[in-house]
């Protein structure tokens, strides 16, 4: 079963539930949950009953207009060099504790979503990550209750201007990683319940249909619980809060040559048990 927010008929916002017949609407179904917000804040209490729930629910006729599952987290929290594989080949040693950057509100947008490629920026990268979804207030806690903190599951997207994020003063990473809808995240939120084993996922990136990123999260130096812990020590995390834990290697600016995203690029991030999460590259705006 996985979760899903949409835009309805007039355009207000939905949610529900995707499973293998097809969509349904869930907004008006389960009394004190409008909202995907409100289910992951109360889903001890109506996790359990929303299969019986959503059975009984009639289909959506055709494919709903997705939008990010999680539209405002409170926090959008980053791991650099998380995978094995990614930090051997950007020359970097494998961490010891986890590099920890995080990503401005306004920067989170969902499947389909047009990405502006910032006209100060000749080097936009493209990063597939797995992305952990909070269900509960996280402070100080050990790796073995983080498990229990974890909602869900989605796909994200870490878009990377490399100009601005490496070589700068101070060493930085935050406005790089911030332009508008450089955190795409989708096409739905899979609780953890209904996840394959999470530390044994294909996590893969086609630009153009053509395969750049491809590995497993059985590469990764830190587990999410393990990340959850660590963060948990310094920040209290709240349901909602979003954690991208990380990309595989295959990123552009490691290629021979460097490869980097133009207008007209669409990038597809794609993980077992979730789906695809597919955005189109454009070019920015003129200034009026
Ligand atoms: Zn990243």
């Amino acid at each position: 079963m996985q979760l899903i927010r949409f835009c309805g008929d007039h355009g207000q916002i939905r949610w529900g539930v995707k499973d293998a017949d097809g969509h349904r609407d869930l907004t008006d179904t389960i009394p004190g949950v409008g909202t995907i917000q409100d289910l992951i804040g109360q889903w001890e209490e109506v996790g359990s009953t929303l299969p019986a729930v959503a059975e009984c629910s009639s289909l959506l006729a055709g494919t709903p207009s997705l939008l990010s599952p999680v539209p405002e987290p409170p926090r959008i929290i980053c791991i650099g060099l998380n995978y094995r594989d990614h930090a051997i080949e950007s020359g970097m040693e494998i961490p010891c504790e986890p590099v920890v950057f995080n990503k401005l509100a306004g920067t989170i947008c969902g499947p389909d979503a047009e990405v502006p490629l910032p006209a100060c920026s000749k080097k936009v990268d493209y990063e597939a990550e797995l992305v952990v979804v909070v269900g509960k207030r996280a402070w100080q806690v050990s790796e073995a209750d983080a498990a229990e903190c974890i909602f869900g599951y989605t796909c994200g997207h870490d878009v990377s201007a490399r100009d601005w994020q490496l070589g700068r003063p101070g060493g930085q990473w935050l406005l790089g990683k911030s332009f508008p809808n450089f955190a795409p995240i989708g096409p739905v939120l899979v609780p953890a319940a209904y996840m394959p084993d999470p530390q044994d996922l294909c996590v893969k990136l086609r630009l153009n249909g053509e395969t750049l990123q491809d590995s497993t999260t059985r590469q990764l130096i830190f587990t999410p619980a393990q990340l959850i812990a660590h963060i948990s020590q310094c920040c209290e995390l709240q349901p909602g809060d979003v954690l991208f834990t990380g990309t595989p290697p295959g990123v552009g600016a490691a290629r021979k040559p460097p490869r980097f995203l133009r207008p007209g690029d669409v990038a597809e991030v794609e993980i077992d048990g979730i789906g695809v999460l597919r955005n189109r590259f454009v070019d920015s705006p003129k200034p009026a």
